[in-house]
């Protein structure tokens, strides 16, 4: 069954002492609020993970999700963390893919593959993004940029193993700009998305949570999780603000 997956990407923002603060309000206001349908994560800087894993613990609604693993399972690596690390703190998911990695950190396709087979591994949900330029949706080729990123990082994976994932489209140029992708661009594209994955895993393809991530806030949530193909979102700026994160969330 689609699950509503509404995840928070916080980025590099936030003291250890606001992140928890930050944290434990989502937290209690999720538990006291948000429908027992609807699951929340929290995807925290590294330096938050083990305190918000804590508390995440025993909530009802939301779980907590780091933003990147590294593609080696341990070794000389300087400054990385490896899926196993992340899970052994009671870590649930991982962002795995985000276009600010891919352009800043240069990840590829191909070594997205490895942290995927690395997150499964260890029993973590990859939320896998996917999402085109300006140029290449003005050019028409947005349908077979995200395709093929999806073909490259994830077809590979047997139907058991690809049953957890939970993908995140996000169009580059909806990321932190304010402007948000229309609900019907989202609705063709999810629908894209989903016919993709079918055509690859059948019914396990067909039942994956494709969530939209770009500028969404509470004024426009609604909107979007109206439409049949979007199961949630990957929530950015919004995310910092425990009451918009839940407004977001509410908007179900
Ligand atoms: C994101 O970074 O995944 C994102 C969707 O950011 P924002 O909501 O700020 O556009």
């Amino acid at each position: 069954m689609r699950k509503k997956i509404i995840a928070g990407n916080w980025k590099m923002n936030k003291s250890f002492e606001d992140g928890l603060k930050l944290a434990a309000e989502v937290v209690h206001t999720a538990d006291a609020e948000v429908p027992a349908d609807v699951h929340l994560v929290m995807c925290t800087p590294a330096i938050h993970l083990a305190a918000v894993a804590k508390l995440t613990a025993s909530s009802r609604s939301v779980a907590t999700g780091a933003q990147n693993i590294y593609q080696k399972d341990s070794g000389a690596f300087t400054g990385e963390i490896s899926a196993d690390m992340v899970a052994s703190i009671g870590v649930k998911y991982v962002i795995l893919g985000h276009s600010e990695r891919r352009e800043y950190f240069a990840e590829t396709n191909a070594q997205l593959a490895d942290k995927v087979n690395l997150a499964l591994k260890h029993g973590l949900t990859p939320i896998f993004c996917c999402g085109e330029t300006l140029a290449q949706r003005e050019a028409g080729i947005h349908f077979t940029f995200v395709k093929q990123q999806i073909t490259e990082s994830l077809f590979h994976l047997s139907p058991e193993q690809y049953a957890t994932i939970v993908i995140a489209y996000e169009p580059i140029w909806a990321i932190g700009t304010g402007v948000t992708a229309s609900s019907s661009q989202a609705q063709e594209i999810h629908l894209e998305i989903r016919k993709h994955l079918a055509s690859k895993y059948g019914d396990v393809g067909q039942d994956t949570s494709i969530l939209y991530g770009g500028s969404a806030k509470p004024s426009n949530a609604k909107e979007l999780f109206a439409c049949p193909d979007v199961d949630g979102g990957l929530i950015g700026g919004a995310s910092l603000v425990a009451r918009d994160f839940i407004d977001i969330a509410k908007s179900y």
